[in-house]
């Protein structure tokens, strides 16, 4: 593939996160918290987790593994940082969840999937072929070192979150979150999601990661709002200085 038409394909790929941001502001996608009926078959949500995000793993690691490019010691980060967030959510996530009847539509199975083999492809072929080869002098640069940082603060935001919802989830219903970020915001996980790839696309000056970057946040911003009107609704005890996703702003 020619830089121009990996360009091309980055940039239609933001604009359908623009255009997806819109949408999901306005239709919260059926799953977890708002699971409906009327979006089609469904299968048990804990296989869907484990089917929509098993791409990203694979398909990243594919194309890192078989590009033309040397793997330098700091492909070999790019490659460890990207593989840790995803061995977790593929093979771990899914499997704390707490077990029981819930489902989750084919059509975000389906389209989680489609997501996920783009956004693979794209790091994954940018990283292994199409991008520089990341010399020693890399780890050096402010971008890797202020990127890596943010990428680790961020895991460990998204994972204390999570953890924090799973242990909470095996009541068997939702109640209010308490501790650590939580005390600021209805959705740590999601806001150390989005400073995780923030700071990837820092650390690889990527435009792919770039993208994957505003995809995250395209998805994410849209539900912790909602996410922050429904503890609201739910919850008359709510506390009424959290705020959604940035600590005392938004
Ligand atoms: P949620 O916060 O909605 O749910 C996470 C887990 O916690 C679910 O098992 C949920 O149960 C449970 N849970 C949530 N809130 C409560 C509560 N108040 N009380 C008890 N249990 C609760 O996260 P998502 O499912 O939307 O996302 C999961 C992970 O995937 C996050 O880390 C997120 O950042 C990431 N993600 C990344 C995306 C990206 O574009 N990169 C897109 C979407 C998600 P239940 O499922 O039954 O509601």
């Amino acid at each position: 593939m020619t830089v121009s038409t990996f360009w091309l394909i980055i940039v239609a790929w933001v604009a359908i996160a623009a255009v997806a941001f819109i949408v999901l502001l306005r239709v919260r996608a059926p799953y977890g918290r708002y699971t409906q009926s009327g979006w089609g078959p469904t299968m048990d949500h804990r296989l869907g987790w484990f089917l929509m995000e098993l791409p990203a793993l694979l398909v990243f690691a594919w194309f890192v593994l078989s590009g033309s490019n040397p793997m330098s010691i700091a492909t070999w980060i790019f490659f460890a940082a990207w593989q840790i967030h995803y061995v977790h959510r593929t093979l771990v996530f899914p499997f704390r969840m707490a077990p029981g009847s819930k489902r989750m539509p084919l059509a975000i199975v389906g389209s989680a999937i489609f997501f996920n083999s783009v956004n693979g492809f794209l790091n994954g072929y940018y990283l292994g072929s199409l991008g520089p080869s990341y010399d020693l002098a890399w780890i050096s640069d402010w971008r890797f070192v202020v990127g890596a940082t943010l990428f680790v603060v961020g895991l460990v935001i998204n994972l204390q979150s999570d953890g924090i919802l799973l242990r909470l989830r095996r009541s068997g219903r939702y109640e209010i979150p308490q501790g650590a970020l939580f005390n600021l915001v209805s959705c740590p996980n999601y806001l150390g999601e989005i400073v995780e790839w923030i700071g990837f696309a820092l650390m690889t000056w990527s435009p792919a990661a770039a993208a994957f970057a505003m995809w995250t946040a395209a998805n994410l911003i849209p539900r912790a709002l909602s996410n922050h009107r429904w503890y609201y609704e739910r919850f008359s005890e709510y506390p009424p200085g959290r705020k959604a996703l940035i600590p005392y702003l938004v």
